[in-house]
């Protein structure tokens, strides 16, 4: 209450164009309360932003349709355009010493606090799912796993990399592995350095949560399936001899036991 009380009053003055935000739980239900206070549009969850420089225009990209497609939304008569962004759902920007903004200092206003709201407690997040957004490699195994307990030569993998463990909808929904785990549009969405996709046909719901991965590595035994399309290495073959012999590779390279 009190950030979206303080953002509404200098909202009101400064007249943004854009308002954006993490499309974390603070960043979606701030954004959603000043949408509501201004009027203007929100497009939640974005997987892309860019600016129509002719138009003036935000043009915001997320899926729709339960993922079938990506719709481009704008919003051409209120302002500000807002939008909320996944996390890691982008790669992180080169930092450029040589770009200056104007930097607005204002003095925090008493009346904007909201006295009906107290914080009772922090609760840390759960470090397992932390660990999967942060790593620099993820190793990520969907139905082709066939049961939870093929799961441990992925961990394996993981932890000869350095890496974690991500999984597919199907093998979340199988049961086989945490919710925690999941990648794409209902679960995590990563950006790792190295994205390693082991019996994952590639579905757009799950490409949407790891294709700006900087280097994706699919094995999967059908050379036709849809992540064999975004991968920059496609290994054609069955995962249970690629993965091990991957394994056992890494770990002599590295002196591991
Ligand atoms: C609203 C909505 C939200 C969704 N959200 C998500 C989401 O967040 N994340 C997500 O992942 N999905 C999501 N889905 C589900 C998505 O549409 C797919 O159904 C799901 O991603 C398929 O998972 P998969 O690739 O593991 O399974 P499959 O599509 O069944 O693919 C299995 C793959 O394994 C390969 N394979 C099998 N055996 C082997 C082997 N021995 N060696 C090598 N390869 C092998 C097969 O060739 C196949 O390509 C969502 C769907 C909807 C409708």
């Amino acid at each position: 209450e009190n950030y979206a009380n303080t953002i509404n009053a200098l909202a009101r003055k400064h007249k943004p164009e854009v308002i954006l935000a993490g499309a974390t739980t603070a960043g979606r239900s701030l954004v959603s309360r000043i949408a509501v206070t201004l009027y203007g549009g929100l497009t939640a969850d974005c997987t892309e932003l860019h600016v129509d420089k002719e138009k003036k225009i935000l043009v915001q990209t997320r899926p729709a349709f339960g993922g079938n497609i990506m719709a481009q939304i704008i919003c051409p008569d209120f302002r500000p355009q807002m939008a909320t962004v996944r996390h890691k759902v982008m790669p992180e920007a080169e930092s450029d010493p040589t770009r200056r903004g104007e930097v607005i200092l204002e003095a925090f206003d008493a009346a904007w606090e909201d006295k009906r709201v107290k914080v009772l407690e922090f609760v840390t997040e759960n470090v397992l799912t932390v660990k999967l957004a942060e790593a620099d490699i993820v190793v990520s195994g969907g139905r082709g796993m066939q049961n939870p307990e093929n799961f441990a030569i992925l961990d394996e993998l993981a932890k000869a990399l350095g890496g974690a463990v991500g999984a597919s909808r199907a093998s979340v929904d199988s049961g086989w592995i945490p919710y925690s785990h999941q990648v794409g549009q209902t679960g995590r969405t990563v950006c790792p350095k190295i994205y390693i996709a082991c019996g994952i046909s590639g579905a757009i719901q799950h490409l949407v949560g790891m294709q700006s991965a900087k280097y994706i590595i699919a094995i999967n035994r059908d050379a036709d399936a849809p992540i064999m399309k975004v991968a920059d290495l496609a290994i054609v073959g069955d995962l249970f001899k690629i993965v091990p012999m991957l394994t056992a590779k890494i770990k002599a390279e590295r002196g591991i036991a």
